[in-house]
This record gives C-alpha cells, sequence and structure tokens, in this order.
C-alpha cells in the first residue's frame, strides 16, 4: 500500500511536469500565432528543432544548465518554474483529493478526477497566459464553460446532482460576473479587465455557491498581499498594471485541492 502510494504521487509528479511543459509551449506558440499541435518546439535564438532529450520537463533544463545545446543560448527560467509549479500542484492533488478517488474507484469518482485534472490544467494555463501576456482568452473561458455543462450533464445523468443545481451555479455565474463588471465600472478598469470578469463567471458556473466566493476571496486575499509587496519592495508601481488572472487560478487551484478541509470552514462561516 505505502509503495503504491508513493509510485502514485512519483507518477503524478513527472505527469505535472509534463503538463506545465505543454502550457509553456502552447502559451509561446499561442502568442506567435503559431501551430500549437503541428509545429515542433525549436530554440527561440537559433531555431535549431529540439530533440527528444532536450524536451524532457524539468530534467532536460538542469541538464544542459539552462542554456540551449546547439547555441549555448540561456534558456529563460520560465520553463522550469512553470513545470516545477505544475508538477507540485499536481503532485498535491493526488495526495489531498485523487489517492483516494483512485482507491475508491467508481465511475463518478473516475469522471470527478479526470474532470479536476483537466481544470487544474486549463486553470494554470490561464494563469500563465495572463501573467506573460495580459490576456485572458474568450474562446478558452468558453470553451471551458461547455465542458463544465457537459460535466454536470454526466452527473445529472448519473442522479448525482439535481438539476438545480446546474441553474443555481449559473445563477451565481453571472452574480461573480457583475461583481466584476461593478469592480471595473468603480475602479475604472484600473485594477481588472474583461477577461477578469468572464473567468469570474466560470469560476461562479463551477464552484456554485458557497464554494465560489471562497475561490473568489483567496484570489482577492492573494492578489492584494502580493500588490502590497510589490509596490512596498518597488517592483511594481501603484500605477502599474498587475494581471489578475494568476490570482483568481491560484484561488481556484487552491480550493480544488483543499475543499474538503475548507468547505467545512466556508460552512462555518456563512451558515453559522
Ligand atoms: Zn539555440
Amino acid at each position: 500500500m505505502f509503495i503504491l502510494y508513493f509510485e502514485i504521487l512519483a507518477i503524478s509528479f513527472l505527469f505535472g511536469a509534463g503538463i506545465g511543459s505543454f502550457i509553456n509551449a502552447v502559451a509561446y506558440r499561442v502568442n506567435l500565432k503559431k501551430d500549437y499541435i503541428k509545429s515542433r518546439s525549436a530554440c527561440p535564438k537559433c531555431g535549431h528543432i529540439l530533440g527528444f532529450w532536450d524536451l524532457i520537463p524539468i530534467f532536460s533544463f538542469l541538464f544542459l544548465r539552462g542554456r540551449c545545446r546547439y547555441c549555448k543560448e540561456r534558456i529563460s527560467p520560465q520553463y522550469i518554474i512553470i513545470e516545477l509549479i505544475s508538477a507540485v500542484v499536481f503532485c498535491a492533488y493526488f495526495y489531498f483529493v485523487g489517492i483516494s478517488q483512485i482507491f475508491n474507484f467508481s465511475t463518478v469518482n473516475f469522471i470527478h478526477l479526470l474532470y479536476s485534472i483537466t481544470f487544474i490544467g486549463i486553470f494554470l494555463y490561464i494563469a500563465l497566459y495572463d501573467y506573460l501576456y495580459y490576456e485572458i482568452s474568450d474562446k478558452l473561458v468558453i470553451v471551458s464553460s461547455l465542458i463544465t455543462l457537459l460535466y454536470f450533464v454526466i452527473l445529472l445523468i448519473l442522479h448525482v446532482i439535481p438539476f438545480g443545481l446546474i441553474l443555481s451555479n449559473l445563477f451565481v455565474g453571472i452574480l461573480a460576473f457583475l461583481f466584476f463588471f461593478g469592480v471595473i465600472l468603480i475602479t475604472r478598469g484600473k485594477g481588472m479587465g474583461g477577461g477578469d470578469m468572464k473567468l469570474a463567471f466560470l469560476i461562479g458556473f463551477i464552484f456554485g455557491y458557497p464554494a465560489s466566493i471562497f475561490a473568489l476571496f483567496i484570489a482577492f486575499l492573494i492578489g492584494s498581499v502580493v500588490g502590497l509587496l510589490l509596490v512596498s519592495l518597488k517592483i511594481k508601481s501603484m500605477k502599474s498594471m498587475i494581471p489578475f488572472g494568476p490570482f483568481l487560478s491560484c484561488g481556484v487551484v487552491l480550493y480544488i485541492i483543499f475543499y474538503q478541509y475548507l468547505q467545512h470552514l466556508v460552512y462555518t462561516i456563512f451558515f453559522i
């Protein structure tokens, strides 16, 4: 049992690193408007097509000491940082949630696992892309909403959730959207953009009440602490833009991993 436990965590770490590597590649190619499925990875400096040994997440970077094998140009540490974050996030997810779902195997648990893994990946991608390019893709938010709707419909057919839940989550999504719309109107778009508003809808739709409020609360909390820290350390000024997408994603991922612990807390706060 213990050996299996360790193996699952090791595999989830490597799996997470692989997802991180994929996210890096997709973000880079989407920004350059390249085909992100067909085009092959190449060094941005010398254009040399990268081989299998250059593309192993985390290890290639360490082995090559952060330089291109062909032209010796420095590779941005962004790549290994994202791979490590993704590896740790997936490892934590399997440690706190995934393993118990694997050991208590059922159709519902399997669908839930698949859905959670997909959405951790999507939110990590949204965070990275917004951090790098200050943009949240409308298409991705729409596709994510449709996947979530499909997930709810499957759970409805399996009699896991009532129909009312889908409607109430939709309502919470619209409220979250309007709340962000209000914040943008009041702050005149200094803090947040339209992308955050659509992302707030997605979060509200996925988590419903009261969970989404908690995910959004974590996002605002981390966002303000990091924002104040960056301003006080003079890394950013009060006027400079700090994208909010990474904080929203952070709130979501933390909630997905720790929901068992947070749910209890949420209910004590909201239903006392
Ligand atoms: Zn190169």
